[in-house]
């Protein structure tokens, strides 16, 4: 795997800077969100007052940030970089400052700037004014080959973040039973989130009975009643910046007849899944290692969707575990195996862990037991 110093190095910035230069572009652009994370280890707040990393293809770096997040970030670990950080005021034109040290890193006006694949559409429209002789396109495509192989450090950051939630689950027991409402039941579990090692929480899904079959269901006032299984996936990110994600299914009493059937299937495809995970195989290769297990068991229409998305300083991101993505699995990617079986109007069932490719294998970062869990 790949080594750092680290959960933000500094070589991050070198590496981005000569990806760009290699692309063709003259300067990535990237406001709050994980591309900007990733290069500074600066959590910035997505507001309508611009926050901005230039990063030019020669010359030094810049994060232009409203005058009053100048402390935040003098606090975080952009400071630390050694990236010059500079505020603007309440009535000065940010887009021209970020504008005006682009041109002079560059010595020259910019031809092809790339702009965050988030960064708001507003703020894009501004840019256009601000740097009119300028092509525009997505950094996306330079900064996730940055981010798609994570270090020792950032897995072992996947793995803190994989173990608090590994420890919610554990405690599903607590919460979960008949008589209450998905609601409360999200309620205890959102708080549990947070005690046990998250900073935020980012989604809570408990889909009962027939709720369970639909995958993101929006948990609601549906009582939860014996008998029922209910898939619980949560998640939720870590004072690091690092992502949770983890689906488990649980019943309440006793199951429907066929769903102990369907449920033994669904075990075996998630498990023959991870096992076919190892460096130079394609990520769809794990796709179709899940579907197989589900169509030869009658199920394959059931299963509605993809196997898997990376997961890092977002919960979804590169690379994503699908039929046609024929990109080779390589060490340091980390991503979710999570096949599930739907049957629309009944109930339904997911697993769903998140591993990382090692040198040779696999490493599962969820441990917490896979098979049915009877409460
Ligand atoms: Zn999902
Ligand atoms: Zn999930
Ligand atoms: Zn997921």
């Amino acid at each position: 795997m790949v080594d750092s110093d680290g959960l933000y190095p500094r070589d991050r910035l070198d590496r981005a800077r000569q990806a760009a230069a290699t692309a063709g572009i003259d300067v990535l652009l990237l406001t709050p969100g994980a591309d900007l994370r990733y290069l500074t280890g600066y959590a910035a707040l997505p507001l309508e007052r611009l926050t901005c990393l230039a990063v030019p293809a020669s010359g030094e770096p810049v994060l232009v940030v409203p005058e009053l997040e100048r402390p935040a970030a003098l606090a975080s670990p952009a400071a630390r970089l050694g990236i010059d950080i500079v505020g603007v005021g309440e009535t000065g034109d940010a887009y021209a400052t970020v504008a005006d040290r682009v041109r002079a890193a560059l010595g020259r006006e910019p031809a092809r700037v790339a702009v965050a694949d988030r960064m708001w559409a507003e703020q894009e429209m501004r840019f256009r004014s601000a740097l009119p002789a300028a092509e525009h396109q997505l950094a996306g495509e330079v900064m996730r080959r940055l981010r798609i192989r994570k270090t020792v450090a950032e897995v072992a950051a996947l793995r803190r973040a994989g173990e608090a939630i590994d420890r919610v689950h554990e405690r599903i027991g607590e919460w979960l039973r008949p008589g209450r409402t998905e609601r409360e039941v999200g309620r205890d579990i959102a708080q549990a989130i947070l005690d046990e090692g998250h900073a935020a929480v980012n989604f809570v899904i408990v889909g009962s009975g027939p709720n369970g079959a639909s995958p993101h269901h929006d948990t609601g006032s549906r009582t939860i009643e014996a008998g029922d299984p209910v898939v619980v996936d949560i998640g939720g990110t870590t004072a690091d910046g690092y992502c949770s994600d983890e689906t488990r299914t649980y019943v309440v009493g006793t199951p429907p007849r066929d769903f102990a059937d369907y449920y033994a299937v669904l075990q075996e495809a998630q498990e023959a899944a991870c096992a076919a995970v190892r460096p130079g195989v394609s990520a769809a290769s794990i796709d179709r290692a899940a579907r197989q297990v589900i169509d030869a068991a009658g199920y394959g229409a059931y299963f509605v969707h993809r196997t898997g998305h990376g997961i890092g300083l977002e919960e979804h991101e590169d690379p994503y575990v699908v039929d046609g993505n024929e990109e080779l699995l390589a060490p340091g990617m980390c991503f979710s195996i999570e096949p599930g079986i739907y049957l629309p109007g009944r109930h339904g069932a997911r697993i769903e862990d998140i591993v990382a490719v090692t040198d040779d294998g696999v490493d599962r970062l969820n441990v917490v037991r896979r098979d049915l869990v009877t409460l």
